[in-house]
């Protein structure tokens, strides 16, 4: 799907150079979310590549939250919020993952899902996949299904999608 059929959606993301470090092509998609019929869209199309039942979209902090939020409803799931540690208010189970200099950690609810349940795993961009295959770790310790991941953009050259689809998942974006 990653072709001319997803242009329109392409044209409504501006890149922003030099952001938030010189040398960082950064896709905004904040123009992409101010346009009705572009993010509708982006939602239908995303929701369509989605195959088979699924129980929970979980979203990754902060821009994953609106995609999965607005994929949810379609799909008939709830929304599972993967957020920075810290922030949420419960008990939670939590992922470290490497970044360029140091570490991160992502965290949700230990109680957010029961063993078994499906999740589609959904972000706004992946880039080298290190956030993403955190949050895989992360609901799979929790005992989810994870067997699929949707991103609106995906950047090739850094890898990510393909080290998801190593670790065992079906991959799909709108535009690459
Ligand atoms: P990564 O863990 O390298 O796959 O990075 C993915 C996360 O960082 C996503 O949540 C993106 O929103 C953000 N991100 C990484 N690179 C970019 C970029 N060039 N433009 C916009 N967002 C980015």
């Amino acid at each position: 799907r990653q072709d001319q059929r997803n242009d329109d959606l392409k044209a409504l993301i501006r890149t922003i150079p030099d952001f938030p470090k010189p040398g960082i092509q950064f896709r905004d998609i904040t123009t992409l979310l101010l346009d009705a019929k572009g993010f509708a869209e982006a939602i239908a199309r995303m929701a369509a590549a989605t195959v088979g039942p699924v129980d929970l979209v979980a979203g990754i902090e902060a821009r994953g939250f609106i995609f999965a939020a607005a994929m949810a409803a379609p799909l008939g799931a709830g929304v599972l919020l993967i957020r920075k540690d810290g922030k949420l208010p419960g008990v939670t189970i939590a992922e470290d993952y490497a970044l360029e200099y140091g570490t991160d950690r992502i965290a949700m609810h230990e109680d957010a899902l029961v063993p078994g349940q499906r999740v589609l795993l959904v972000d706004d961009l992946i880039a080298t996949g290190g956030t993403a295959r955190a949050a895989v770790r992360l609901l799979r310790k929790a005992g989810a299904v994870v067997e699929q991941a949707q991103f609106l953009l995906d950047l090739p050259d850094l890898g990510g999608a393909d080290a998801l689809r190593a670790d065992g998942l079906a991959v799909d974006s709108l535009i690459a």
